[in-house]
């Protein structure tokens, strides 16, 4: 029987990643009643994760989440280190010598392929990108997109999609004062886009979005959307979908297209236009996207399970801008078991197992990473639940750690010249940020470089 966790000898974790999931995690475990240090690594100097840079700007009642994250963060025995990337300026290996458990948390950072021909056609983008580019991620500021199109094709029909969609939907006076990058806003003045063609592979009865997204769309001050009479005719296996209480969301988001259809294309100067039942097979330009070919589906399989066949039937669209929206991916870290396929870490109800299934003592895993790119910020938090109870569960059988003691771990970190970000480094960032939005009507103005966020400490 270990000590751990007692006064003796301090239970040590580490959270890799501080978004939602590594926020909640870290909650969860100093919420027991064991002694415990919790050590989040973010490789960014921000924490927050998708909620800073995944996040719309416009939808800013989401981001007030980090208040509940600050309180956290401000935990006696939970400490921030930012600017630390886990599998470059410190392995896993070497993690583990320090802590006696780690919880990874470190999202889904890339994006889902559609593995067509002209995919990565110049004008082809993925919606991971352009979201952080217009989130101010670092990544990604120096991206450029073609705005001087008059015609934007969105694949996918969920969430993210709905961001993508809406944010070239609006004017430039519905996002000048959100948190939006300055340098997104200043390209978005000059955006000729007109047309924005949502594109779903299934129905308008299996829609990913949710019913305050397509809301939105019909209160926009210059965009109208579009949705064709026709396509709201659906099979019936989709009516037995609807009807089903737990299609609630659906049922919604059915009815409300169906709104749209019975108002005709509207006079404002966008159009946002809803294509469902179709999907991209090629895209083709002479050295950019000049348009995408779509095939035509049909529903097969029963309610719930309905699935979308190619019916060879073919049509055109003209586009000069094309997003691939079919949902995010996990990167692997050496030393961590991962599924390529999937995007995420094998686990067993977030303790990381092996190919063999067998559970690697001492390693854990919560959020996108854990259960792939699903739900909303809040979905989060008994999923990190679930996986700190059994990491508790745990503690009497976890091996200890070599280097019970932070400050050696730093110490290596500064002999690497790792600029370690703490806690008050970032209010230090986050309070410039504020005062620099302020000035120009904007609740913050994110540094979207790292050496700007480190000039300021
Ligand atoms: P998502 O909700 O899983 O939606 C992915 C969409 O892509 C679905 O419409 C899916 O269609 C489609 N798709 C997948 N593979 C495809 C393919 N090969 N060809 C054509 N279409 C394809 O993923 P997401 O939009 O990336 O969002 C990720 C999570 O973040 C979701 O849980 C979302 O709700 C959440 N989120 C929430 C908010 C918010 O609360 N405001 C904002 C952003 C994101 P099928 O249904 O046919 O598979």
């Amino acid at each position: 029987m270990s000590n751990l966790g007692t006064n003796e000898r301090v239970l040590r974790v580490a959270i890799v990643g501080s978004g939602p999931s590594g926020f909640y995690a870290a909650d969860a475990v100093t919420k027991s009643e064991l002694n415990v240090i919790v050590d989040m690594f973010d490789r960014l100097p921000a924490p927050y994760g998708l909620v800073r840079y995944g996040v719309a700007p416009d939808h800013a009642k989401i981001k007030n989440v980090t208040k509940v994250y600050e309180r956290i963060a401000d935990k006696e025995n939970v400490s921030f280190f930012g600017n630390v990337t886990i599998g470059r300026d410190v392995s896993v290996e070497e993690l583990k010598k320090y802590y006696d458990a780690i919880i990874f948390t470190n999202g889904a950072e890339t994006d889902k392929k559609l593995g067509i021909p002209g995919e990565d056609l110049p004008g082809s983008y993925t919606a991971t990108e352009f979201v952080a580019w217009y989130n101010g991620h670092p990544d990604y500021a120096d991206h450029k997109f073609d705005l001087s199109q008059e015609v934007a094709v969105i694949i996918g029909q969920g969430n993210v999609a709905m961001d993508v969609c809406r944010i070239l939907a609006k004017t430039v006076d519905e996002l000048k004062t959100t948190d939006i990058a300055q340098h997104a806003l200043d390209a978005l003045v000059n955006s000729k886009i007109k047309e924005i063609h949502m594109v779903g592979r299934r129905g308008p009865a299996q829609t990913a979005f949710t019913p305050v997204e397509i809301k939105e769309f019909g209160e926009l001050e210059d965009c109208n959307p579009v949705v064709k009479a026709e396509d709201m005719e659906i099979n019936e296996a989709s009516q037995e979908e609807l009807a089903d209480p737990k299609n609630m969301q659906k049922k919604k988001n059915y009815d409300r297209l169906k709104e749209y259809s019975e108002l005709g294309e509207g006079a404002k100067s966008k159009k946002f236009i809803c294509h469902f039942l179709k999907s991209p097979v090629e895209l083709v330009g002479d050295g950019k996207v000049e348009k995408v070919i779509l095939e035509k589906n049909a529903l097969s399989g029963e309610a719930n399970k309905q699935k979308a066949r190619g019916s060879g039937e073919k049509e055109e669209l003209a586009c000069g801008l094309f997003f691939r929206s079919v949902g995010y991916r996990g990167l692997s870290i050496e030393g961590v078991p991962f599924h390529e396929q999937w995007g995420s870490i094998l686990h067993e109800e977030g303790r990381v197992v092996d190919e063999n299934n067998k559970v690697v003592a001492g390693l854990y895993t919560a959020g996108w990473i854990k259960r792939g790119p699903s739900g909303v910020v809040g979905t989060n938090k008994p999923d990190s639940e679930e996986t700190v109870k059994h990491l508790l569960e745990d503690v009497a059988s976890l091996t200890l750690c070599e280097i019970p003691d932070t400050s050696a771990l730093l110490n290596i970190l500064k002999e690497k010249k790792v600029r370690v970000v703490t806690l008050d480094d970032w209010k230090k960032i986050d309070v410039a940020e504020i005062e620099n939005g302020q000035k120009i009507g904007k609740p913050r103005e994110k540094f979207v470089s790292l050496n700007d966020m480190l000039a300021v400490l």
